[in-house]
C-alpha cells in the first residue's frame, strides 16, 4: 500500500495533517517568502512526504522546523529536514540532553526500528536553535510567535500566527480526548496556565497535537474547565486518602489510550501529594 501524507488546507497560510498517520499531528505556516513547518511526525517516511507536499502546496522553500516538545511522535521524523534550521525552546533541548530522557530515547530509536517496518531512518536529534520564553520570526508584513509555555512537558511551546488567528497547540490539546499529562516533566499547574495563555491569544483556530482542528474563540473553554476539574478531583482524593486507581475523574472526554490516562492520573497525584 502506498503511504500517503495529505495536507489539509486550514487557512490560506496554514496546513495540517490531523489523521494520526504520523502519530503526532504536523502542520505548517507559510509567510511571504518561506514556510515554517511545525513538528516532524514520528516517521522519517511520513516526514519526507510531508515535506514534499508542503513545498508543492505553498510553492515556497521550508526555512524552519519548529518542535512543540520532545516526544517521539513529534521529533523522530527530523531526518528529511536536515538542511532546514530546527528550533525549539531551550528547555526542550535541556529535556533531550537530560540523562534519563537521552538514555531512554536512544534505546527507543533502535527498538522502534526493529518493531515497526515504517520506522527506518527515525532519529533522536537535537534542534539547531533554542530560545527562551518567546521567539518571533518575521517575513515582510507577517510574523509568527513561538511561546514557551511548559505544561504537557517542561519544554512545551505553542506557535501563534496572528494574521490568521491560528494556534498550533502541540500536545497541550488532544482534541476530544483525555490527554496525556503524565510526562515526568509535566507540571499540572503550568498545563492549566498554558491553556489560559493560549486562550488569551483569542485565536479562532486551534491545531492540536492529536485529533481534529478546533474552531471558534471558545473552543478552549471545555479543556480549561476539564483540567481544573481534574486537578480538583486529584486534590480531593489526596485529602480524603483515596488511592490514584480510585480517583473519580471528569468524564468529559473519551480515553485516548488507557495506559496514558493511568500514567497521567498517577503523575498528577504524585505532583499534588508533594506540592
Ligand atoms: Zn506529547
Amino acid at each position: 500500500m502506498e503511504l500517503k501524507y495529505d495536507l489539509e488546507s486550514i487557512t490560506s497560510h496554514t496546513v495540517a495533517n490531523t489523521t494520526g498517520i504520523g502519530r503526532g499531528n504536523a502542520g505548517a505556516i507559510s509567510l511571504r517568502n518561506f514556510t515554517i513547518a511545525i513538528d516532524s511526525t514520528i516517521y522519517a517516511k511520513t516526514a519526507q512526504i510531508f515535506r514534499y507536499n508542503l513545498e508543492k502546496h505553498f510553492n515556497l522553500p521550508i526555512k524552519f522546523l519548529i518542535f512543540t516538545h520532545y516526544h517521539a511522535d513529534h521529533i523522530f521524523g527530523i531526518g528529511p529536514f536536515t538542511d532546514v534550521v530546527t528550533i525549539s525552546s531551550e528547555q526542550m533541548i535541556r529535556n533531550m540532553k537530560s540523562k534519563s530522557i537521552k538514555d531512554q530515547y536512544e534505546i527507543r530509536v533502535k527498538e522502534f526500528q526493529k518493531e515497526d517496518p515504517l520506522a527506518e531512518g527515525v532519529e533522536f536529534k537535537l534542534p539547531n536553535i533554542g530560545f527562551n520564553e518567546k521567539l518571533i520570526i518575521y517575513d515582510e508584513d507577517l510574523h509568527i510567535e513561538v511561546l514557551h509555555t511548559g505544561g504537557h512537558t517542561s519544554g512545551t511551546s505553542i506557535v501563534y500566527f496572528p494574521y490568521e488567528k491560528v494556534v498550533f497547540a502541540g500536545d497541550l490539546i488532544f482534541a476530544n480526548y483525555f490527554p496525556y499529562a503524565g510526562d515526568p516533566t509535566c507540571n499540572p499547574n503550568k498545563y492549566i496556565e498554558a491553556l489560559e495563555i493560549m486562550k488569551s491569544l483569542n485565536a479562532e483556530i486551534i491545531i492540536p497535537g492529536h485529533g481534529v482542528v478546533l474552531k471558534g474563540k471558545n473552543a478552549l473553554d471545555i479543556y480549561i474547565e476539564f483540567f481544573k476539574n481534574f486537578r480538583k478531583s486529584i486534590k480531593n482524593a489526596i485529602k480524603e486518602n483515596v488511592s490514584p486507581e480510585k480517583v473519580e475523574i471528569p468524564h468529559t472526554f473519551d480515553t485516548f489510550r488507557d495506559e496514558l490516562k493511568t500514567r497521567s492520573i498517577e503523575h498528577w497525584y504524585k505532583f499534588f501529594q508533594n506540592e
